[in-house]
Parts: structure tokens; sequence; C-alpha cells
């Protein structure tokens, strides 16, 4: 309402005006000289003072049009200001949103510290800035781009958390801390300089939110899948994940024409411990085998429960030689290493765990599956015959005993 008043008489109205004024003053000089004689005569005859009264309302009108042009002017200024706040916002509203957007296409740790490399600067309007997580109470960096070595980066880190950081200098940067359901998962920092704005300090708190959010869910995928493929007890592959990873390692084979290896083995008179000491030391004993094979085997080998006590070993990129090696140092060592189990609080037993095991070889460009297992499988059945805690070989060889 108050602005359009003011655009009735814009800036172009007034030389307008101005030049009508002129016209009119060329036009009617004459008249009006003849009108200011009379008024004259007029004041001399009444005592009234018409000139000066009229000279004082056109001094008026004048001043009065010149704050109405002012003001106009600081409108448009203040204008002109809220329209580039509205795109400013909206660009910082854009750049939240394609944060999140690429985050939310994130699902592993890698991925989310590249969409954070990606995208914090421009979110700290180019200014320095880095991101580290918190997982447990171990610190590492998702992400740096700044002026900053990773260490001091985690000094700023560990003391916007509240964790001490004796003796070290703290840098000056500015910490956002993430939390998620009232956890710390991380932290984002940016540099000092130029000072953030409170408004730029909203900015980054809804990003470390956002970031907060996406390494927790990326946390949380990675357990249910972990659950999905591993059995809880021994720490090993499920019988379905580890018929993926054996296809998978076939095609390799047969692409890269190296060799691999199939063992099964299945713990010796297993009932007997469930019998004597309990289902408890049963598992006990599983979970025990499932570390045995973590600390002897390589990261590389492919560990599985493939029922009840029987398990299966793929030894990618393993020659004949080397897998029966690995076949005989497996069963030594669970024959070498007795679980211990306390008996009804009173003592201590030695429950001694062997195993039976049965390897097979694959040729490259072997793809069959099933065939693999079942050759392994009767080579472990033939261990059993011969007397349990030995390696028997798929070619009729046995290499223990
Ligand atoms: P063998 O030397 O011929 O293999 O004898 P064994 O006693 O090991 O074989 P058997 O197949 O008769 O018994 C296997 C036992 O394993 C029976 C079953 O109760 C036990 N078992 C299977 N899964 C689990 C488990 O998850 N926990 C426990 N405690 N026992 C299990
Ligand atoms: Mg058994
Ligand atoms: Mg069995």
């Amino acid at each position: 309402m108050r602005r359009s008043a003011m655009r009735v008489i814009s800036r172009n109205d007034l030389f307008l005006l101005f030049g009508l004024t002129i016209a009119l003053f060329a036009m009617v000089s004459q008249p009006l000289g003849d009108i200011l004689d009379y008024a004259r005569a007029i004041d001399e005859d009444s005592g009234l003072e018409l000139v000066p009264g009229l000279v004082i309302l056109a001094v008026v009108f004048m001043f009065h049009q010149f704050r109405k042009r002012h003001e106009s002017r600081a409108l448009a200024l203040t204008s002109a200001a809220e329209v580039r706040q509205a795109t400013a916002r909206a660009a910082e509203m854009e750049r939240l949103v394609n944060f999140g957007r690429g985050l939310g296409e994130s699902l592993d740790h890698a991925s989310i510290g590249t969409v954070a490399a990606e995208h914090l600067p421009t979110l700290a309007e180019g200014r320095g800035a880095w991101a580290f997580v918190l997982s447990g109470t171990a610190w590492r960096p998702l992400a740096v781009v700044a002026d900053r070595s990773v260490a001091e980066c985690e000094i700023a880190a560990r003391h916007a958390l509240g964790d001490a950081v004796a003796g070290a200098a703290v840098p000056s940067d500015v910490c956002f801390p993430m939390v998620v359901g009232g956890q710390p998962v991380g932290v984002i920092g940016v540099a000092s300089h130029p000072p953030v704005t409170e408004h730029e300090r909203i900015v980054l708190s809804a990003a470390a939110a956002l970031l907060g959010g996406a390494l927790k869910n990326a946390e949380l995928f990675e357990v249910v899948h972990e659950n999905s493929v591993r059995d809880a007890l021994t720490g090993c592959f499920n019988r379905q994940h580890a018929l993926e990873v054996i296809d998978a390692e076939l095609r390799r084979a047969r692409r890269s024409k190296l060799p691999l290896a199939l063992i099964m083995f299945d713990l010796d008179h297993f009932k007997e411990v469930n019998d004597r000491y309990g289902h408890l030391c049963g598992d006990e004993v599983l979970s025990a085998v499932g570390q045995r094979m973590k600390t002897v085997l390589r990261g590389s080998d492919l560990k599985c429960r493939w029922g009840g006590e029987e398990f299966l070993v793929l030894l990618p990129d393993t020659d004949p030689p080397g897998a029966e090696r690995v076949a005989e140092i497996l069963r030594h060592d669970l024959e070498e290493h007795p679980v211990k189990w306390h008996v009804a609080d009173i003592h201590v037993a030695d429950i001694s765990v062997t195993a039976s095991f049965g390897l097979t070889l694959i040729v490259p460009g072997e793809t069959d599956a099933t065939a693999i297992i079942t050759r392994a499988d009767a080579a472990l059945y033939r261990a059993k015959e011969a007397g349990r805690n030995r390696v028997c070989v798929a070619d009729g060889r046995q290499i223990t005993g």
C-alpha cells in the first residue's frame, strides 16, 4: 500500500512535471505577472499576505517531493538487498539439498568421504573444511580439504568433543559436532577466517546433521549386511554367501588361470562334546574353531560354516602343494589348541578338538561348484572312515597318518 503510494510520482514524472511547469510558466508568465500584480493589489487593499503564502506553499511542496523521492530510493535499495538475500538463501538451500542427495546415494564410508570432500568447501563458502569420524574411541579422517594436517584436524575434532588433547596447540577452526541420537559420531571443522557468520553456522550445523545421519546409516547398513552374510557363532560366512563367493572365484580363476583349492572339514565326535558338557560348551568349541581359522588362514581365504560343525575353506591362487600344507597346518592347529571349559565352576576341562579334512584341487576353467564340493565331501568321508583327524585328497591320497 505504502509502496504503491510512493510510485504515484516517480522520478520520470518529476522531470515531466518540471518540464510542464516551465512550459506553463512560459505560457502564463504574462497572465501570472498580472495575477501577481492583482494579488499584490489585493494584499494592499485587504491587508492579506497572499504572495509569501504562495511562496511558502511552493517550497513545502518541493520539499515534500524531495523527501518522497529519497524514501522511494531507500525502499528500492532495501528491496534489492532482500532479493539478493533471498537468492543467496536459495543457493544455500540448493547446496544443502545437493549435499543431502549425494549422501543419500552413499552407503559406505569411502563414498561418503568423497561426497564430503566435494561439498564441504562449497558449504563453507570457500573456506578450508574437514570432517573427522569417531567410531568407538577411534578417530579417523573422512575428508580434509584444508591447509591443515590430518593430525591438526584430529586435535581440533577431539577438542570440540571435550576429548583431552594435553599439550597440543588446538587449531582455531570452527567446529560443528555431528551428533546422532545423542551420540557424537564426528566433527566438521571450518577455517575461522574470514569469520563464520551466524547464518553460515546454521548452514554448517545442518550439514553436520546430514553427514552424521549418513555415517550412522552406513554403519547400520554394514552391520545388517555383515549379519546377513556371516554366521554369528564362528564369524565365518554362511552357506548362501559362500556359494556366491565360490562362483565368483571360479569365474576369476578361469580368467586368471590361477590354481584354486577347496577344503571341507568336519569336527570329530562333536556330538560327544555336546552330550558330555552341554550345548553351550559345544557352541564355545565352534566359536574357538572360527577363531583358529581366522588366525591360521589368510584374510583372502574364504571361511564358511557349511553346516552344524562342518566348514568350507576356499583357497584362491593356491597351488596343490600349498593347499595340502594349509589343510595340514589347520588340522594340526586345531589339535594343538584344546578349548578350555569351566565345568560347574569346579574345574576347567580341556576339550580336545580334532577334525577330518577333505581336500580337492580345482582345475582353472572348472565352473561347477556343486561338483567341486561333492568331491571335497567324498574325500572328507574317506578321512572319517580312515580313523578321523587326518587330511584326504580327492585324488585318493591321504596326507596325514
Ligand atoms: P563325526 O566324527 O562322525 O563327525 O561325529 P560327530 O559326533 O561330530 O557327528 P554327528 O553328525 O553325529 O554330530 C554332529 C553334532 O553337531 C550334532 C549336533 O547336535 C551338533 N551341532 C550342530 N550344530 C551345532 C551348534 O550350533 N551348536 C552345538 N553346540 N552343537 C551343534
Ligand atoms: Mg562331526
Ligand atoms: Mg557333521
